[in-house]
């Protein structure tokens, strides 16, 4: 059985802990399983050495950048190679070019576009443990490229999708997925399972276990994931494909994202083409607009209010100062200080009135709801963000049952 393990930035943050990744390593080789490890640099590290490029250049090239930043992960690689060496087990380190990960070439947020495994089959057929530098590619000209932050879980799963491994695992400082954030709600626990779409929907959210690209690596391809912690042997949180008994629990988790600003368009003129107008200039400088809400419109003119992330919002405002004054709009008002909290899980789809519900709780801790947009499987409303820590932990009391996944009834007894 092959298993791909993959430690993130605080598993191996220093030798101590790269000898102590490497005693798991070698737990796992005893047990009869092949090994192909992902290693992530050493916390902290990808920030300093971007911090190094900004230092030197004004504004960095961003091929230079990857080949800078791609050290990072060279350096853990190279070690959890020695480690393993001096712990009596081989294994040879592997850069993303000496694998071949080939990628796009987006530098700094690059693509996977193909996976070749032969070296790492050659290096497990004679009996070595492969430890592949995370994070990195490279592209058709041969040039070094990075994944986006976070992306030694997208290398992990995208290696155990194409080593066609039993499970990719995630090692990193927390015991898994939980509800919701432990540090804002006490109560909050380790679920033990969690479908591709409710992960996707909770790390969009916030959530910041995995990066998002892995998980719809891990959905395309069915690969189990199962989320742990590096410093303890508990199971963590598997990562998998929907199954009916998911369905039982209407919740799976409470996500908050605090970094949302909010704006309004004020009296767009109502005609055809116009939202088109007001967007356009958005998307043409790359800002992400996240929910958007059109009022009905009332003599002629509609509000046009949406959400972009806080970094964008002065950019944002004054293209939309623009694009009023061409198109007759009112003007533009804002706010910056605003929080988008959600609610995730598959069982929605099923359950009824869970929305009322929620807005309920909200109303019932005083809270006023600026917007609400809707999934399948997620309820998303923006509040002000001085209640975030309240709002979170009042959905979360009213929709996550304080013990685990209660039990699923056996078919024959279902009502
Ligand atoms: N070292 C990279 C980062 O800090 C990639 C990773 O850790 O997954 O973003
Ligand atoms: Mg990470």
């Amino acid at each position: 059985m092959l298993v791909v393990q993959k430690f993130g930035g605080t598993s191996v943050a220093d030798v101590e802990r790269i000898r102590t990744v490497a005693g798991r390593i070698a737990r796992t080789r005893a047990a009869g399983h092949e090994v192909v490890v992902v290693v992530s640099a050493m916390a902290g590290e990808t920030n300093r050495l971007l911090a190094l490029a900004k230092a030197t250049a004004r504004t960095p090239d961003e091929r230079e950048s990857d080949a800078l930043v791609a050290t990072g992960e060279q350096v853990t690689a190279a070690l959890t190679a020695l480690a393993l060496h001096d712990a009596g087990i081989p294994a040879r380190s592997f850069l993303g070019h000496q694998v071949r990960i080939e990628t796009d070439s987006a530098h700094g947020r690059a693509r996977i576009v193909r996976v070749d495994v032969e070296r790492l089959r050659a290096a497990l057929a004679g009996g070595a443990v492969a430890v592949v530098a995370g994070f990195q590619g490279v592209d058709e000209q041969g040039s070094i490229t990075t994944l986006g932050r976070g992306g030694s879980d997208t290398s992990a799963v995208a290696l155990a999708a194409a080593l066609d491994a039993e499970v990719c695992e995630i090692y990193t400082d927390v015991q898994g997925v939980y509800t919701s954030d432990p540090r804002i709600v006490p109560q909050a626990r380790k679920l033990e399972r969690i479908t591709y779409d409710e992960m996707l929907e909770l790390a969009s959210l916030g959530a910041k276990v995995l990066q998002i690209r892995s998980v719809e690596f891990a959905k395309r391809y069915r690969v189990p994931v199962h989320v742990r912690s590096s410093f303890s042997e508990a199971e963590g949180t598997w990562v998998v494909e929907e199954d009916p008994a998911m369905e039982e629990v209407s919740v799976a988790g409470v996500a908050y994202d605090r970094d949302e600003a909010k704006l309004t368009v004020l009296r767009v003129p109502d005609r055809p083409g116009l939202a088109a107008r007001v967007f356009g200039p958005i998307a043409r400088a790359n800002i992400v607009v996240d929910m958007i809400i059109q009022n009905a419109s009332a003599e002629g003119t509609t509000d046009l209010t949406f959400t972009v992330p806080r970094g964008d919002y002065d950019k944002a405002k004054g293209l939309l100062e623009a694009t009023a004054r061409e198109i007759g709009a009112q003007g533009i008002a804002g706010q910056l200080d605003v929080a988008k909290v959600s609610i995730v899980g598959v069982g929605m789809r099923t359950h009824a009135g869970i929305a009322a519900r929620m807005f309920e709780v909200l109303s019932n801790e005083g809270i006023n709801i600026q917007m609400i947009s809707t999934s399948e499987i997620k309820i998303s409303v923006v509040i002000d963000a001085k209640y975030t820590e309240l709002a979170v932990r009042a959905l979360h009391d009213a929709f996550i049952p304080p013990t685990p996944n209660p039990p699923t009834p056996a078919p024959g007894k279902r009502p």
